[in-house]
């Protein structure tokens, strides 16, 4: 009896484990869920309001991954996003969170981080991908990403959805002058 109780607990607590995990993490990528992250957002954007301390965005989004697709087919797409995902999370800080945004859209905050060191981390992040081999049945694949940055500091960011929207249209502008980049408010001068 105590022998079925206890592999019962296990189970139980197993399961548990499990739907933790898919409520919060993306399956593919092994990053955060939106979800999650836009949960964890809120409370460090009120963290954030609460002490004043900077608080950096990143949008990151995949160069022509259409072209992955369509010229090596969805599986090979799906092998570097899954590559993209752990090399990202072997990337990041204590404090710092990562989650899939989009379909090849990954989405950052770092915490108390002032908009250069936010843009520092971003140029690495851009320059680690833009050098990893990516390899799917045995074909290398090129991959770059373009980043948007933005940083709530000083009341510059009443709201979340803001901050969001400003680091997607840096993103944007990453794209429009030619990809592979990083563009920010310090980019634009
Ligand atoms: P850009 O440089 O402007 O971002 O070009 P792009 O081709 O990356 O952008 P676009 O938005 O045209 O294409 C994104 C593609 O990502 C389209 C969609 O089919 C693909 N995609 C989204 N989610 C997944 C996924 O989970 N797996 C795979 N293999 N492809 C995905
Ligand atoms: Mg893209
Ligand atoms: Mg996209």
């Amino acid at each position: 009896m105590i022998v079925k109780f206890v592999l019962q607990d296990e189970l139980e607590a197993q399961f548990q484990r499990e739907l933790y995990e898919s409520a919060t993490k993306d399956a593919l990528t092994s990053l955060f869920s939106k979800r999650y992250f836009l949960d964890q957002l809120d409370v460090e954007f009120n963290f954030h309001k609460r002490t004043g301390k900077p608080l950096s965005m990143i949008m990151c989004d995949i160069d022509f991954f259409k072209k992955i697709n369509d010229s090596l087919g969805h599986l090979a797409g799906d092998a570097v996003l899954r590559d993209l995902g752990r090399t990202l999370f072997n990337i990041l800080r204590k404090g710092d969170l990562a989650g899939r945004y989009g379909g090849e859209e990954i989405i950052f905050f770092l915490r108390e981080t002032p908009l250069p060191g936010a843009v520092t981390f971003a140029e690495r992040i851009r320059k680690i991908i833009e050098n990893h081999l990516f390899i799917y049945e045995g074909k290398k694949i090129a991959v770059t990403v373009s980043m948007g940055v933005a940083t709530s500091v000083s009341g510059n960011f009443n709201s979340v959805p803001e901050l969001i929207k400003t680091a997607d249209d840096f993103l944007y502008k990453a794209k429009q002058s030619g990809r592979n980049r990083v563009v920010s408010m310090m980019t634009q001068g």
